[in-house]
């Protein structure tokens, strides 16, 4: 390799050379020929001649120097096509080399570094948990669409400035603060944001050097959770209600049959069927919830992947003769609409017939008097069971509530007739379980129409 300082040197040499040469060249042939005028041709060419060749050869190198002003330019703005330069056994084509190997490794660092922010925010975007991080003094930097979700700002992520723009909450911004302070480590925070629950978990950014470069906020939408304990609690209440009460009626009973009631017959038979049908509410509703957790515990669809297929008329022979003598008991009147060869559904027999006895059994249970029905028929993916009857209907902004585990409308009512509050719920869950549904219509006074929809097997 020569370089360009060597080869300007020697150009520079040769052609001083080469014009002196030319000028003495001249000169003797001028003196020979005894000429007295300066042949100016000559001196022309001697002078011109080595300035063109150095003028052609600089040329060249400011071209190829521009050339590689452009390619500079041109990987600043993140193009890192390959340069080419025609000679490269220079300086300048060393440097091309070097720039060409500089242009792809930045151009691998900045692959990388779009592939990590990709990912990145393809996590972000994926994420059930808002992200919002700051900077050091409280500057949003990013938000993720759950954050935009939970705090009702879709679409503002480009305008967000600070984090109270976000959130409209004062306290969280104040908690923000004392974090990239220094004087908290981290934060939680619970709001209420339209009817949900949020809870907001504040973490520091810290440099390699233990100093706070920002904040991140994590943002869980945590109602759901809430409403579940909040079930739970209630449902525990409701539970140890329903069971004390049968309890503290048995145990008044035996106390009074001990002290002596026992004596008396027509008393002791009277108390002790009491204590009978006592028992026989607390072993119903030990059943009712033991099959509700069965429901509860398992995964939804399982029922239609069981494969068990039966028949509403089978099952409904089955406990056909309870309900009759219920209904008889009551003087109403029970209407059974089953058209033959109705096709078979994906549930198991014996699911079938609970379903059946519980709303059948409750439709006799709040009528006094009229009819109750049965009538079921097929449609292209579901057979449609109405259970109807002509009782006392349920008012209208209660509907909603009479699937919820131990709501009854009428509570005194619907103890006396020995009910647990439990059967709609169970029947809930049975259909869901399946991939069925229930929906109900009633008119106070009129009556009451529940229809079931289960899947054709
Ligand atoms: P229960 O053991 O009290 O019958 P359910 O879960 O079966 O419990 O029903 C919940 C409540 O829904 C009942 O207490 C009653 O108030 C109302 N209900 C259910 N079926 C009927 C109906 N056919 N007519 C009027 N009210 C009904």
């Amino acid at each position: 390799m020569i370089s360009i300082k060597w080869r300007l040197t020697g150009l520079f040499v040769v052609m001083t050379g080469l014009s002196l040469l030319l000028f003495w060249v001249g000169e003797s042939v001028r003196m020979a020929s005894d000429q007295q005028k300066i042949d100016y041709g000559v001196i022309f060419l001697a002078v011109c001649l080595p300035a063109g060749v150095v003028y052609f050869y600089t040329n060249q190198l400011s071209r190829r120097m521009e050339k590689l002003h452009f390619a500079t330019r041109r990987i600043a703005r993140g193009d890192f096509e390959h340069i080419q330069l025609s000679d490269s056994t220079d300086e300048l084509g060393q440097f091309t080399t070097e720039l060409n190997s500089l242009s792809r490794h930045v151009e691998m660092i900045v692959q990388n570094g779009t592939q990590e922010a990709y990912k990145m925010e393809t996590i972000l975007a994926g994420m059930q948990e808002g992200v919002v991080a700051v900077d050091h003094v409280g500057r949003v930097v990013l938000v993720n669409a759950a954050a935009e979700r939970i705090f009702e700002r879709q679409g503002m992520n480009k305008e967000l400035k600070y984090l109270l723009e976000l959130t409209y909450d004062s306290e969280l911004e104040h908690l923000v603060r004392r974090v990239l302070l220094g004087q908290l480590l981290s934060a939680t925070r619970e709001t209420h944001i339209a009817q949900r629950t949020v809870q907001s978990q504040i973490n520091p950014i810290l440099s390699g050097q233990g100093q706070v470069r920002g904040a991140v906020i994590v943002i869980h939408d945590v109602t759901e959770l809430r409403r579940l304990v909040q079930m739970r609690t209630e449902f525990v209440a409701n539970v140890s209600h329903e069971l004390r009460t049968p309890l503290t009626s048995i145990k008044g009973f035996v106390e009074t049959l001990l002290d002596g009631a026992a004596a008396d017959p027509s008393l002791r038979d009277r108390f002790l069927k009491i204590i009978q049908a006592e028992t026989l509410r607390l072993q119903r509703l030990i059943e009712d919830l033991l099959t509700l957790a069965h429901f509860e515990g398992r995964d939804n669809r399982i029922g239609v992947s069981s494969g068990k297929v039966s028949y509403v008329q089978k099952a409904y022979e089955t406990i056909k003769p309870v309900i009759l003598s219920f209904a008889q008991a009551k003087g109403i009147i029970v209407e059974v609409d089953i058209p033959e060869n109705l096709p078979s559904m994906l549930i198991g027999e014996n699911l079938l017939s609970q379903l059946l006895l519980n709303l059948l059994e409750n439709a006799v249970k709040f009528t006094t008097e009229g009819r109750v029905w049965l009538h079921a028929y097929v449609s292209k993916e579901h057979i449609h069971l109405e259970f109807g009857d002509t009782g006392c209907g349920i008012p209208e902004e209660m509907l909603p509530r009479i699937f919820e585990r131990f709501y009854r409308v009428d509570k005194a009512r619907s103890r006396e007739q020995g009910g647990t509050g439990l059967g709609l719920s169970i029947v809930k869950h049975m259909l869901e379980d399946i991939g069925g549904q229930i929906s109900v219509t009633s008119q106070l006074g009129v009556g009451t129409v529940f229809t079931c929809d289960l899947p054709r097997a």
